[in-house]
C-alpha cells in the first residue's frame, strides 16, 4: 500500500457522500473508518477513493461507495442487530456494516473471494463478522431469523428463503431487476400484515448466480 492513499482520501470521500445526500452520521463515520484500499484489487488501488465500482477477482466488483452508504442507510441498522449479507465480494460492504451492527453473517459463492475477504477481516480485527462459502439463494437457515438482510447482487425476484429468514419487524435491502440494467434497490419490511415493498434507487449490480461446481 502506498503512503499516498489513506485517511485524507477517506475524509474527502465522506464529504462527497454528504454532498450526494448521505445524512446519517453513523454511516458516514463507518465509511470513514474502513480503508477501501484494502479491499480493492492491487491494480486499482490508486482509484480506491474514487466514488466508483471497480473490478475484483472472479469477474466480480467492489460496489461504489455511494451505493454502499445508500444501502447501509436504507437498511437502518443499529448495534443490537443481527445482519445477513449475501455476496461478500471484496468484503468492503461487510466491513462498513461491522461498524454498525452487532453481528454480520456473510455468504459468498466463490471460495477465492471468501478467503481473501476473511483474511482482510482478520487483519483489520473486525471480529463480529462470520463468513461462509455457500449459495446465497438459500440464506443461512441455522442462524435465522435476521433483523436485517442485505443482498449485494441482483436477481429478478427476492429469493423466498431470504424472506422466510427475515425477523418480524425486520428489513431487507436488495437490487431487484433484470440484467439489462433495469434494476432498483428494493426495501422490504416484514410486518405482522406481511411484506411491504418499496422501490427506490435505479442501480446496476452483477447478478446473483446459482452456486456451481467450480466455485465450491
Ligand atoms: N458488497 C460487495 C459486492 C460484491 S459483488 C463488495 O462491495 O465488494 C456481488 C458478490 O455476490 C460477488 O462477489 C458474487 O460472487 C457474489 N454472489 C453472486 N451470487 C451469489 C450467491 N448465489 N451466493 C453468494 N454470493 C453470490
Amino acid at each position: 500500500m502506498t503512503n499516498a492513499i489513506g485517511v485524507n482520501d477517506r475524509v474527502s470521500l465522506v464529504m462527497s457522500l454528504r454532498k450526494k445526500g448521505i445524512g446519517n452520521v453513523e454511516i458516514l463515520r463507518a465509511m470513514e473508518l474502513v480503508p477501501r484500499e484494502y479491499f480493492t484489487h492491487p491494480a486499482f488501488r490508486d482509484q480506491a477513493y474514487y466514488d466508483i465500482a471497480l473490478p475484483i477477482d472472479c469477474g466480480q466488483t467492489i460496489s461504489q461507495p455511494y451505493i454502499v452508504a445508500y444501502m447501509s442507510e436504507a437498511l437502518a441498522v443499529d448495534n443490537a442487530q443481527k445482519i445477513l449479507e449475501i455476496g461478500t465480494g471484496s468484503g468492503y460492504q461487510t466491513a462498513v456494516l461491522s461498524h454498525l451492527g452487532r453481528r454480520i453473517f456473510t455468504i459468498e459463492t466463490y471460495r477465492e473471494l471468501h478467503a481473501a475477504a476473511q483474511q482482510k477481516f482478520d487483519e483489520l480485527e473486525l471480529d463480529n463478522i462470520v463468513t461462509r462459502v455457500g449459495d446465497g439463494f438459500e440464506g443461512w437457515r441455522e442462524q435465522a431469523p435476521f433483523d436485517r438482510i442485505i443482498v449485494t447482487a441482483a436477481a429478478p425476484e427476492i429469493p423466498p428463503p431470504l424472506l422466510e429468514q427475515l425477523a418480524l419487524g425486520g428489513r431487507l435491502v436488495m437490487p431487484v431487476g433484470d440484467m439489462r440494467g433495469n434494476q432498483k434497490i428494493t426495501i422490504v419490511e416484514r410486518t405482522n400484515k406481511g411484506f411491504e415493498r418499496e422501490q427506490v434507487l435505479p442501480v446496476r449490480f452483477v447478478p446473483l448466480v446459482r452456486t456451481h461446481e467450480d466455485s465450491a
